[in-house]
């Protein structure tokens, strides 16, 4: 499907929170490289589809009305055989029936577990005065407590993209710490552009996220996307 019939289907049902499957497909087609993610609706069909993209695979809820998925015991990582795989696909949709007994449930989706790699975040909301304003950080923990980010306001120069990354104080980690590996900076770069540009040609995009993002030495996917739109 292609991006507009994403956010029209999405429109249409009356969402304006897209699924991280139809996000993740909006920004795959934005150039971004996204962690591959498959839709499955039944048990026999998350393990078929395992098989079909190799283990270790990730399981999560997909659901509109689920926002933080593993808070909710909505993500399985690392799952390395078809039984573990059944089991996490109930395991799943035992502990969102509990927890959220009105969610509306699409299924659940497939993904390759992508090898480890430092986890960075993309962001964008709207201010009021400025517009669309783009986020970088490192992702996980140090977002969270330390809100070690920048910002620049949206549509990004290629300089923009290279000096919020070198702003953040995390920056040394990016750089290859201790005799870790250095990230593809260069590639983040581009990343960031790329970001910028879809939200630039996708007006009615109100909020975005790409939490977290793996940052490898070749490259860098992202594992989790929320795209949120406009109401009306
Ligand atoms: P949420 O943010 O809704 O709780 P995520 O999709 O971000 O759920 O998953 C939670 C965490 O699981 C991520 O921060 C990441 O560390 C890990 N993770 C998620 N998807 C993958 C994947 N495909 N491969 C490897 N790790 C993953
Ligand atoms: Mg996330």
């Amino acid at each position: 499907m292609i991006g507009r019939q994403i956010i029209d289907r999405a429109r249409s049902q009356g969402r304006h929170v897209l699924t991280e499957i139809e996000a993740k497909e909006l920004l795959k087609q934005a150039g971004v490289s996204v962690v591959d993610t498959k839709l499955a609706t039944s048990k026999e069909e998350v393990i078929s589809t395992s098989q079909q993209f190799g283990f270790p695979v990730v399981l999560k809820i997909a659901s509109p009305d689920v926002v933080h998925k593993s808070d909710a015991g909505g993500v399985k990582l690392g799952l390395r055989t078809a039984k573990q795989v059944g089991k996490a696909y109930d395991d799943i949709l035992r502990a969102i029936s509990q927890q959220y007994p009105e969610a509306k449930i699409q299924g659940v989706s497939v993904q390759k577990m992508a090898r480890p790699g430092v986890e960075v975040i993309i962001g964008m909301s709207k201010d009021v005065h400025f517009g669309p304003v783009l986020m970088f950080g490192l992702g996980g923990v140090l977002v969270e407590i330390l809100k070690d980010v920048s910002f620049r306001i949206i549509p990004l120069t290629q300089r923009d993209a290279r000096e919020m990354i070198r702003e953040i104080k995390g920056y040394p980690l990016l750089e290859g710490y201790r005799g870790q590996e250095p990230v593809d900076v260069a590639n983040l770069e581009e990343l960031i552009l790329k970001v910028s540009n879809f939200v630039e040609q996708n007006p009615e995009v109100e909020e975005l996220d790409l939490n977290p993002i793996f940052a490898y030495s070749d490259g860098a996917v992202a594992v989790d996307a929320r795209v949120v739109l406009e109401e009306g």
